[in-house]
Formats: C-alpha cells, sequence, structure tokens
C-alpha cells in the first residue's frame, strides 16, 4: 500500500463536514435493522467500521447533529443536508461505524455479510452469497 493509498476521505452531501479515515477498515456490512432502515429511510444500510483512533473529524463540528436512537447508541447526521454519517454504540465502545455511501472513495474492503438479516424488506431482492446474520441480538449465523 503507498502512502497515498493510507488515507481516504468522505463528509455529507452538502459539505460542511469532512471526515478522514486511516486504512485498513476493520469490517464492511449491510445492516436490515429497523433503526438504520426508518433513520435513513432506506431498505438496507451499508456500514463500515473503525477504531477510533483511525478516524478524524476534518471539519464540521457545529454541523454534526448527534441523536440517541436506543438506549446504548447514538447517531449523526448533517443540520444542513441531512446525510447520515456516523454511529456509536455501547457493543462497540471503541469503534465509529461510517455510511458506507458517505464516501466515494475505495474503502479497500467488500462488505462480507447482512445482519438483521430476518428483518429484511419484502420489496428487495437479495441474491448474494454473503453470509447472513439474525435473531434477537441481529448477528447469529442463519445460513
Ligand atoms: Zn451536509
Ligand atoms: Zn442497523
Amino acid at each position: 500500500m503507498n502512502a497515498e493509498n493510507l488515507y481516504i476521505e468522505g463528509g455529507c452531501y452538502c459539505g460542511e463536514i469532512k471526515y478522514q479515515i486511516r486504512l485498513p477498515v476493520k469490517w464492511c456490512a449491510h445492516c436490515h435493522c429497523t433503526q438504520c432502515r426508518h433513520t435513513q429511510g432506506a431498505p438496507l444500510v451499508t456500514w463500515f467500521g473503525v477504531d477510533k483512533s483511525q478516524f478524524k473529524l476534518l471539519c464540521g463540528e457545529a454541523s454534526l447533529n448527534w441523536f440517541a436512537s436506543s438506549e446504548s447508541a447514538k447517531r449523526a447526521h448533517c443540520k444542513t443536508c441531512g446525510t447520515p454519517l456516523f454511529f456509536m454504540g455501547e457493543q462497540w465502545a471503541n469503534e465509529v461505524h461510517i455510511t458506507r455511501e458517505s464516501t466515494q472513495q475505495d474503502i479497500q474492503l467488500m462488505p462480507s455479510v447482512h445482519v438483521f438479516y430476518d428483518r429484511h424488506v419484502n420489496y428487495l431482492t437479495i441474491d448474494d452469497k454473503l453470509l447472513k446474520k439474525g435473531g434477537t441480538n441481529g448477528f447469529t449465523i442463519l445460513n
């Protein structure tokens, strides 16, 4: 990996918020949970995760709106354009989760799994060979 590929940048649609990630990302996954779907208005949300130490907010802190999406997790979006950006939860205390589509750059890792798959919507056909997880905690292997 050469130096220029060590970092990627992303941000919100209007450009007020920009972040930088130091590669490699730890994981990339499609999430079908109710909270992801409803808060982002989408049938599923693709996330990637990094350690907090790999994440840096470059600009836009004042535009970042954090809200509690459950008792143990919070999510952030841009106040101006609404782009969903980040998730932080007690279950992954040392990680920042970032929406895959908030960067147009190559994160150098493809999604490897569907989580909360048994809650998936019935109007989207998913026909891949990826691992499917679900159950009460969303992370029990289904297939
Ligand atoms: Zn924005
Ligand atoms: Zn989710």
